[in-house]
């Protein structure tokens, strides 16, 4: 995001001179490019949280962390359903 204040503040001091037109024109892209960038790195976010929220869940619960199988009572330390590891 601190890019693209640079970017407008440049592209904005650059543009001294022009027509107003323009430049509220480039001011408007840069906005929605920011907004844009914003909406991208909220939804990252989220993306990242839901997985660890997923993961913290399944070691709270003994359920595979690769398939979500119930793992209670496993000694073998390999998912019957997954093949994946337990632990
Ligand atoms: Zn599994």
């Amino acid at each position: 995001m601190l890019a693209v204040v640079w970017g407008a503040a440049i592209l904005l001091v650059v543009t001294i001179g022009k027509p107003e037109l323009f430049r509220l024109k480039l001011a408007a892209v840069i906005v929605a490019i920011g907004v844009a960038h914003g909406l991208w790195k909220s939804a990252a976010q989220d993306k990242q949280e839901r997985a660890e929220n997923l993961a913290a869940h399944r070691r709270a619960n003994s359920l595979c962390l690769k398939c979500g199988y119930d793992l209670t009572g496993n000694v073998s330390g390999t998912c019957p359903e997954c093949g994946g590891k337990v632990g």
